[in-house]
């Protein structure tokens, strides 16, 4: 007879033989998940408090989405582009409307977004701005994480992200994130675009001083610059709003979404912008293979119908208070500080008392999962289908490892 417990380590072992080693990831081998729990290949049970970085926002295997994948399956998967299918319509108008913008661009992945993101930028600073050509650049913050194409490292801040694979793309200003002064400076008669996260989830959930994004917002209509805002991780209903930005009042002129725009079943991300801004486009300018297909898009329409309800932002918010409530309640008690909005926050764990890391590894074996960031921070992005129980048994957990 096999022991079961002896299933993990020849799992994780078997995981490292193949691949490359671009992840570390906690040695614990899933194979079924419902709403917040995660099963492992032992039946050991976990709480999901990473959620896919948000790409879980509805939870693992909501039913409405896996009934709109499974029917979507049964009928039509792929057309290309080539091609109209009819669920790319509804998606397309359901998901500009939820923006608030006349029209959106499926693509896949959220670093495709942000690529076509900077495209359409350039496009629009040479087409309507008039920028001289091959003059555009773009201003981004320190600390930024838009994904990980050559262009995107290219103005990473993360040594680890960008080292080692240049030569890099050039057009980018770096300046610090939530200096309004520094931004304003660095914007001259060649920016095209501002592209900010409006709170940095890789960073360690980074809020920006209040004020700081109705700034960049003023500037960038002073300037005749777009404001361009990553909302790849803190949207559709992490933070308790819709978008992060919404916090602050403010609108940007392109969101870029994706994470879970898909559902945590396909990939799917967008651009959604008005007409003087994607309009720039053209047929055989930009593309996808994949990207707005019907699969991608039965299930994105109906992770937009959930959004349109405003049920998962409430439960954001309010979880949201009583997450941080308890999180807030252990600064001083190992924890040195809590930031956040909503059910996502960055914790920075007493550096002497343990690593990020090794905060993950004790919250694992106590029946937690999360990721550490940056050494000693913790992130938690739980699915906003965690109820107030599940919330208040992951913070005594994490009460429990940081007393030792
Ligand atoms: C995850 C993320 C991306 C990249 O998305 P991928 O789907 O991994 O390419 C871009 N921006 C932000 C803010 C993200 O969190």
């Amino acid at each position: 007879m096999v022991d079961d417990r002896l299933r993990t380590p020849g799992a994780v072992r078997d995981a490292e033989r193949f691949t490359a080693h671009n992840y570390h990831p906690l040695p614990v081998v899933i194979t079924s998940a419902e709403g917040a729990w995660l099963t492992d290949v032992d039946g050991r049970r976990y709480l999901d408090c990473l959620a896919g970085y948000s790409a879980l926002n509805f939870g693992h295997r909501h039913p409405g989405l896996i009934a709109a994948a499974h029917a979507q399956l049964d009928r039509l998967t792929l057309t290309s582009r080539a091609f109209i299918h009819d669920q790319f319509a509804d998606f397309c108008r359901e998901l500009a409307e939820l923006c608030g913008k006349d029209l959106v661009l499926p693509m896949n992945t959220g670093a495709e977004a942000v690529e076509t993101g900077i495209k359409v930028a350039r496009k629009w600073g040479y087409q309507v701005k008039g920028v001289p050509a091959g003059q555009a650049n773009i201003v981004v913050a320190e600390g930024n994480f838009h994904g990980r194409t050559t262009t995107i490292v290219s103005f990473s801040t993360d040594e680890d992200a960008r080292a080692d694979f240049g030569p890099y793309t050039p057009g980018f200003t770096v300046v610090p994130y939530g200096d309004l002064d520094a931004l304003a400076a660095a914007i001259d008669e060649n920016t095209v675009a501002v592209l900010l996260e409006p709170i940095q989830g890789e960073q360690g959930v980074v809020v920006p001083p209040e004020g700081y994004l109705p700034g960049v917002r003023r500037v960038c209509t002073e300037r005749n610059v777009l404001l361009v805002a990553d909302e790849i991780q803190s949207g559709l209903g992490r933070t308790g709003t819709t978008f992060a930005c919404e916090h602050e009042g403010v609108v940007p002129d392109m969101y870029l979404l994706g994470k879970a725009l898909g559902g945590g079943i396909v990939p799917v991300s967008a651009v959604a912008a008005n007409a003087d801004v994607l309009g720039v486009l053209k047929p055989g300018q930009h593309g996808s293979t994949f990207g707005g297909n019907p699969l991608a898009c039965a299930v994105a329409t109906e992770v937009v119908r959930l959004l349109a309800t405003g049920e998962f932002q409430r439960r954001s918010a309010e979880l949201g208070e009583r997450l941080h409530a308890g999180l807030q309640s252990l600064v001083g008690k190992g924890l040195v500080a809590v930031r956040g909005r909503g059910l996502w926050a960055g914790l920075d764990i007493d550096p002497t008392l343990m690593t990020g890391r090794q905060a993950c590894e004790r919250l694992m074996e106590r029946g937690v999962l999360a990721k550490d960031t940056h050494g000693s921070t913790l992130r938690l992005a739980p699915p906003l289908v965690i109820t107030a129980e599940e919330i208040d048994h992951a913070v005594a957990q994490l009460a429990a490892v940081l007393a030792g």
